[in-house]
């Protein structure tokens, strides 16, 4: 096993004064708050970021509305379109620095930074670029009587809502912000993100890739910081909406809080407790692989990911061996050897929250495989399977956000849609199966925003994704970002 070598340009941007980027410029933090950026997978420091203050937050905001009001709104669409184009195609250019960055920050296999923080994030980009040309309204006829022998005609037009501030989680920096960036370029927005403390890097030498790609000064914004960025961006009254993904108890406070500041926009992806049911006529193999694919990916800090799993009681033990003889071979190290599977989680105090869940495990469920941290420096913990204790069990319903999939066995499939629906959260679900007429029949019971059949966690950009109850508010992709991203103006001409 070795690790890959990292590129010069990567040492090179390590060692730079990191800040923000406002207005087009790359700004150092030479005094204040800082915030240090710690590799998970050594424990070791590489780079510190300066904390906003108050005006620099301010000037982000100031140069975004400019820039809404200025430049973005002079581009054409087609004009947006081609530069979120070239944006796709630096990042790909770019996607190997990208990568090892991102992989640093946060622990993800260099794989997955390949895959997705860099591949997928050029996929949605170039989606999102070919709606900048097809944001339409409708025309209406209207029915008013023609008293003097006027007419009456109306139509709506889609007009982007201003300034958006995007908070990113960590756990995929780069191509959730990539989601919020062209999300809201495309419908003719501008952006203030304010990324994780743990991981913002990435997305400042990315800020600096879409100036290249032709994106004007102050329409992309970056703002770091941690204890209250985000919340004086929620407060700025030139803020239009919010869009954020995190946990619940933030994703609350953020809405009420935008509510009072102005009735600010909202959308909000928090998560889930994501239930999998294995139906009588499962398929093992595909079954076992799909799960533990989408289960530990990146060490189960996916919101989507699969953490309970309903399986057949006569099945259980078949699955569990599976699962736990897959799981025990699978190679743990650093996520910069290619050959390694699981690196480790991506910041402390998702690591001591894991190790939380564990000891509830031990202490009140049964682990059949895991359950403990790698006696190594770095966030390292064992994938982890455990059988709930009733279906109250408590690792059925707190989202761990960590590698443990948690089962409970069920006698008959009628049970299903209470057991699945016994979650405050409503995010994904999945049911795997080929008795397509049991499929059909669950899939409108069962309370979740995207339902899968025989796969798990996947996302495309065309299909929309979002989640009900309290997984969030709002829908991203497909054509449904284009709600929540510009206004509606009705116009009535009389003639
Ligand atoms: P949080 O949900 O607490 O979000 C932290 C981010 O929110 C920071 O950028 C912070 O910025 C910002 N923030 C906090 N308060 C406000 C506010 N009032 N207004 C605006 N922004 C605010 O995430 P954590 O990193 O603490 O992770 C905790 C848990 O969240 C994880 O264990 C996991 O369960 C879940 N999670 C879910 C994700 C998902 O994809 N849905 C992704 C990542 C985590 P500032 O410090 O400047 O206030």
């Amino acid at each position: 096993m070795s690790e890959i070598s990292l590129l010069p340009e990567v040492r090179a941007f390590l060692a730079r004064d990191h800040g923000h980027f406002i207005d087009g410029q790359y700004i150092g933090g030479t005094s204040g708050l800082t915030t240090p950026i710690v590799n998970p997978a050594t424990g070791e420091t590489i780079a510190i970021v300066a904390a906003a203050d108050a005006a620099q937050i301010d000037a982000a905001v100031n140069a975004a509305r400019r820039a809404f009001t200025g430049s973005w709104a002079a581009t054409l669409p087609y004009q947006r379109g081609a530069i979120l184009n070239r944006f796709a195609d630096l990042i790909e250019a770019h996607g190997e620095e990208l990568a090892q960055l991102e992989t640093l920050c946060s622990g993800k296999s260099i794989h997955l930074s390949r895959m997705f923080e860099v591949g997928q994030s050029a996929i949605f980009l170039r989606y999102y670029a070919g709606w900048a040309t097809k944001i339409n309204g409708e025309t209406m006829s209207p029915s008013f009587p023609s008293l003097m022998g006027e007419q009456y005609a109306a139509f709506t037009r889609r007009e982007p809502v201003g300034v958006v501030a995007g908070i990113v989680p960590w756990n995929f920096s780069v191509m959730i912000g990539v989601w919020k960036i062209a999300a809201a370029l495309t419908t003719g927005c501008t952006l203030v993100l304010k990324p994780s403390e743990f991981t913002p890097l990435t997305l400042l030498r990315l800020a600096e890739l879409a100036i290249e790609a032709g994106v004007p000064a102050g329409v992309l914004n970056i703002v770091n910081g941690q204890g209250n960025v985000g919340s004086q961006l929620v407060d700025h009254p030139r803020v239009a909406k919010v869009t954020f993904t995190g946990s619940v108890p933030t994703g609350l406070k953020v809405g009420q809080q935008a509510m009072a500041a102005n009735l600010t926009r909202v959308t909000l992806e928090l998560g889930g407790k994501n239930a999998a049911a294995l139906l009588p006529d499962f398929d093992l193999q595909g079954a076992v692989a799909g799960l533990i694919q989408t289960g530990y990916v990146h060490q189960g800090q996916v919101c989507a990911a699969p953490e309970r799993v309903y399986v057949p009681r006569a099945r259980l033990d078949e699955v569990l061996e599976t699962f736990s003889g897959v799981l025990r071979g699978a190679p743990i190290g650093s996520p910069l050897d290619e050959s390694v599977q699981f690196g480790p989680l991506a910041n402390k105090p998702q690591f001591d929250k894991v190790l939380g869940f564990f000891e509830k495990a031990w202490a009140e469920s049964r682990i059949v495989c895991g359950g403990k941290a790698l006696d190594r420096p770095g966030y390292f913990v064992e994938p982890t399977v455990v059988v709930a204790n009733g279906a109250a069990d408590s690792l059925l319903h707190e989202e761990t956000f960590g590698p443990i999939i948690c089962f409970l066995p069920y006698d008959d499939v009628d049970e299903l849609p209470a057991l699945m629906n016994d979650s405050p959260f409503g995010l994904t679900a999945s049911i795997w199966t080929n008795d397509l007429s049991r499929a059909m029949r669950l899939i409108p019971q069962i309370e979740a925003g995207t339902l899968y059949v025989n796969m798990h966690t996947f996302l495309d950009p065309s299909v929309p994704f979002g989640g009900i109850k309290a997984s969030g508010i709002g829908r991203e992709f497909g054509s449904a970002f284009i709600d929540d991203y510009t206004e509606l103006k009705s116009v009535m001409i009389r003639y």
